[in-house]
């Protein structure tokens, strides 16, 4: 076997020969067609996948066997008769011309092949020819598209392009902290990035797995050590897309959770940038989960809220079979439960108080409303945490902590 010499070629608006009406010749076309090839069918018969393609008008057919004379004027043939003489001779018709031409039945003495296949955005194609094994190569190719998919391939464009056109900002929520709870989209959209902007509570861990040359903004630790404001973060968002940059502004948990990402999507569209959200999984949910709290069970409740505790708590909820979930709700802890007992929740509702959910050192202090700030000074509970309010904490009992699958 001769080493072979790989090439990409443009076909649009250049005709290509397609002999067979069968199914491989009427994926070949359908592939053509995309590439814009001018697509010429000579068959007798054709499938309905190639029909299909006929009556939208994106190949032309002929209905009647290949004869002599019907290589001329083309830059390719591809002959998929599913009988090996026509297609010999098809090929043998071709190469005379020296024109290059794909056998489909008799791949092994073909002047070219069609190789396996994974496009990336921006026009990134990868090929793979499996040395006349196509379910290798077609087994290489998932794999390489599984890691375009994951973002686990650098394909991030690499040229700086002049003038360029406007780049884009894309919010992902990271969820909680651990890199497995990023989602697939999010990670992809990673491993495109010129520019990351990154919260304190998003999943740091996946930074070190970016190309050195990506720039990484941390809105914690501005120049200077001072915490980026909210207008800063938009500033930067909006000029390294107006130079062409891919952005991906990591956040912690769910972009629209508490997180102030539809502040950051106006001011993109204010400013004319192309902006995505990427949902992610919300500590609301997540951290709870993690300590081995559902927010919901039957039997128990099949509602909840979820409060921020920024700014203090004003609105206690009086329903108290319905579980409270507070963010931000360390410092205020002791006004809120206060408040809830006012409101006439029994002092013996459970709550948990779980600190940097799904994160190696994942803490969880538990009480009731008349002890738990009590128990959290003693244990000197920080930010972030989650805390829960509601007998679903019982549960955790039994549950005991679902993080595990992360050591
Ligand atoms: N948008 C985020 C919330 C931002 S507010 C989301 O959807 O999760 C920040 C608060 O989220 C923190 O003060 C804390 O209450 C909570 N939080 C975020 N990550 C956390 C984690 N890993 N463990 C515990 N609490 C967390």
């Amino acid at each position: 076997m001769s080493p072979n010499y790989p090439l990409v070629l443009d076909v649009a608006g250049r005709r290509v020969l397609v002999v067979g009406g069968g199914p491989v010749a009427a994926r070949r076309a359908a592939e053509l067609a995309v590439a814009q090839a001018d697509v010429f069918v000579v068959a007798p018969r054709i499938c309905e996948a190639l029909s299909e393609l006929v009556e939208a008008a994106r190949v032309e057919w002929e209905a009647r066997e290949f004869s002599p004379g019907d290589t001329a004027g083309t830059w390719l043939v591809q002959t998929a008769t599913g009988d090996a003489t026509t297609d010999a001779a098809v090929a043998s018709e071709a190469a005379a011309s020296r024109i290059w031409c794909v056998q489909a039945s008799t791949g092994a003495i073909s002047s070219a092949w069609t190789p396996a296949v994974a496009r990336g955005a921006d026009g990134v194609l990868i090929s793979v020819s499996g040395g006349h094994d196509p379910g290798r190569a077609k087994a290489i190719r998932d794999a390489v598209a599984a890691g375009i998919e994951t973002g686990h391939l650098p394909i991030r464009p690499t040229r700086t392009v002049p003038n360029p056109p406007m780049g884009s900002v894309h919010l992902v929520g990271g969820g909680p902290g651990a890199v497995g709870l990023l989602t697939v989209r999010g990670r992809h959209l990673l491993a495109q990035a010129h520019v990351v902007v990154v919260d304190r509570l998003a999943p740091r861990a996946v930074l070190s797995q970016l190309a050195d040359e990506v720039e990484i903004i941390d809105c914690g630790k501005a120049p200077g050590h001072h915490q980026m404001t909210q207008d800063e973060i938009n500033t930067v968002l909006i000029d390294r897309a107006r130079q062409g940059l891919r952005v991906v502004r990591l956040k912690g948990g769910d972009p629209f959770v508490l997180g102030r990402g539809a502040e950051e999507v106006l001011a993109c569209q204010a400013a004319g940038v192309p902006v995505e959200v990427v949902p992610g999984v919300t500590s609301a949910i997540s951290v709870p989960a993690a300590a081995g709290i559902p927010l919901t069970h039957r039997g128990i409740t099949s509602s909840f809220t979820v409060l921020s505790g920024h700014d203090g708590i004003h609105q206690p909820a009086t329903d108290s079979t319905r579980t409270q979930v507070v963010l931000m709700g360390v410092e205020q802890l002791g006004q809120y439960t206060a408040a809830l007992i006012v409101a006439g929740w029994p002092t013996s509702t459970p709550v948990a108080v779980i600190e940097r959910g799904w994160l190696p050192d994942q803490r969880t202090t538990v009480g009731v409303l008349s002890d738990i700030r009590e128990k959290t000074a003693e244990r000197n509970v920080i930010s972030p945490a989650v805390v829960v309010v509601g007998d679903v904490v019982a549960l955790r009992t039994q549950l005991g902590d679902l993080n595990g699958w992360q050591s």
